[in-house]
């Protein structure tokens, strides 16, 4: 039977518990997840939960200071009620969501499903209500996580997607074979999508001092990516911004 949230987790009576607790958070000692939510009970429940799973746990009661700080952190996972002292939970989610993807789940009283749809229509990842089952909760944190984490793997550009923790290149599911000269300045340029990349700059970061003054390596490198590219796929990825550098936009 799925335990509800009035329930008293098991960690806190369990003294082996709390010793699995110590070694599971050495495993993920670096995963952070805020708790805004203003009923303190089911902060405090949820937040055990978590803690007992290993993870780092902050919780914040109201949105204002909850937005200011997920600004100024790098959470990797938010649970977000909506009805909140301050900012709504909505409110929140739509400044946050300008600048930061960080998965959010909801989890609120409100189960009409306008409010489900307008939640999720602001950037949430997944809605929840209450009451709910702490199993299901601890599941839905895991799989978002799991994304999260795949998707942080992966830039994409089009039908080109740069797979960073096999270091595999390919267009269309084709793969493009690329030296590792080449592979770095294809993810530095991706990375700054959108900003003009001088030739300076491009080649401290990907060749470092040792070619201090040689930016031609960096020309000649940009040749490289198109023709193994852009001719191959009749496709633009690197311009040339004459007399500033290279961007892919
Ligand atoms: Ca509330």
């Amino acid at each position: 039977m799925m335990r509800k949230h009035q329930f008293m987790p098991k960690a806190i009576h369990d003294s082996e518990a709390v010793n699995s607790c110590a070694r599971k958070s050495a495993i993920h000692s670096s995963i952070m997840i805020l708790i805004v939510e203003d009923e303190v009970k089911i902060a405090r429940f949820v937040q055990l939960e978590l803690e007992h799973e290993g993870y780092e746990v902050r919780h914040i009661i109201d949105g204002n200071k909850a937005l200011k700080s997920i600004l100024e952190n790098d959470y990797e996972l938010i649970v977000l009620d909506l009805m909140l002292p301050g900012l709504s939970g909505t409110e929140v989610l739509r400044e946050l969501r300008k600048v930061k993807d960080t998965p959010v789940i909801i989890l609120t009283a409100r189960d009409r499903i306008i409010d489900k749809v307008e939640g999720l229509d602001y950037g949430a990842n997944d809605y929840m209500t209450k009451p709910f089952a702490i199993e299901e909760l601890l599941a839905r944190i895991r799989v978002h996580l799991k994304r999260s984490k795949e998707g942080a793997k992966r830039v994409s550009y089009g039908k080109l997607v740069v797979d960073l923790s096999a270091h595999t290149v390919t267009y269309d599911g084709a793969t493009i074979d690329l030296t590792k000269k080449e592979y770095d300045l294809l993810v530095y340029l991706l990375s700054h999508r959108g900003e003009v990349m001088s030739r300076e700059k491009t080649l401290e970061a990907v060749w470092g001092f040792d070619f201090y003054g040689n930016t031609n390596v960096v020309d000649v490198y940009v040749r490289y990516l198109r023709s193994k590219i852009d001719d191959v796929f009749d496709i633009k990825l690197v311009q040339t911004v004459r007399g500033a550098g290279y961007i892919i936009k």
